[in-house]
């Protein structure tokens, strides 16, 4: 609809299920290596219907198989990326998941028939969460309003099929949270995924129960230290990971890699330094966060 093409073939699909693994991935060595040891890890942010993906999307899901994940949770941002997600989530079953929802960027583009096509895409099984839907007061891409108003309709969408939500917030917390408190005794479940907020605001979801995503966002030492000191107030159980692949590659990553695309096999390295510090072995965290994403997602 929007010129996504998926390029993957099933047998190729069931070929890395079975673990024949292709070997071109740009940074699966490196990955492998430091996950060996640790229990696996689910990535619940990964838009792999981006363009950027188009060309190699297979070598980026084995490289995560390689890295040691056990699930994804793909995220749809339009009608056609959650068609999309979805497509893909089916050809894997009990390794990839996916959303339905439409980002703020988009709300101008929220229609009569937007919430009967999300609906439709939410009721295949693989499909296990309403979202990304929010608000996104930073860039504007779509008229405050608007934003609003599709961000309502999806909470009531949420309400409706009874699955979790997954969240966008920046610059507009103060709006977010009203409607989202308005709605919050009849949803399940939310996340708020990529958390770059205060603290006040982090306490404000937390007394709402959502769930915080956490993003290589953290890994940033120009821009994400005051993410790194919220860490500690974040209860265990509500703490999930995400790489938000493509979008947001870890600056912790070592050696360097040569593009800018992120990846979800490089949700090892948001691990890490969340691991370091909170002062816990990684493993352990490993087995928190993934029990968390199970529970949440119902998977
Ligand atoms: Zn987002």
């Amino acid at each position: 609809m929007l010129g996504i093409e998926c390029q993957l073939e099933p047998a190729t699909l069931c070929n890395m299920l079975l673990g024949n693994v292709p070997s071109t991935s740009s940074n699966s060595s490196p990955v492998a290596s430091m996950q060996s040891t640790l229990p696996p890890l689910i990535d619940i942010g990964v838009n792999l219907s981006h363009e950027s993906f188009n060309n190699d999307r297979e070598h980026v899901i084995a490289a995560a198989i390689a890295a040691g994940l056990e699930a994804m949770v793909l995220t749809g941002t339009s009608v056609a990326s959650s068609e999309l997600a979805a497509a893909l989530a089916g050809m894997m079953p009990g390794f990839l998941y996916s959303t339905a929802g439409l980002h703020p960027h988009d709300a101008a583009g929220f229609g009569v028939d937007t919430c009967a096509q999300l609906h439709a895409i939410s009721q295949q099984p693989h499909v296990v969460a309403i979202g990304e839907t929010g608000l996104d007061f930073n860039r504007d891409f779509s008229p405050r309003h608007l934003q609003e108003a599709a961000f309502a309709a999806q909470l009531e969408l949420a309400v409706q099929t009874g699955l979790p939500v997954f969240l966008h917030q920046r610059d507009a917390h103060e709006h977010f949270h009203a409607i989202l408190k308005e709605q919050r005794d009849h949803l399940t479940k939310g996340v708020v995924h990529c958390f770059t907020g205060s603290k006040d605001e982090l306490f404000d979801y937390l007394d709402l129960d959502m769930y915080i995503g956490i993003t290589g966002w953290v890994c940033d030492e120009r821009r994400g230290l005051h993410v790194q000191e919220l860490l500690h107030d974040i209860p265990a159980n509500r703490l999930l990971l995400e790489t938000d692949a493509p979008y947001l590659l870890p600056r912790n990553i070592r050696p360097k890699p040569r593009g800018r695309r992120n990846e979800p096999a490089n949700l090892i390295w948001v691990l890490g330094l969340v691991a370091e510090r909170l002062g816990v072995d990684r493993g352990s965290l490993a087995r928190q966060t993934t029990a968390n994403a199970k529970l949440f997602f119902g998977i």
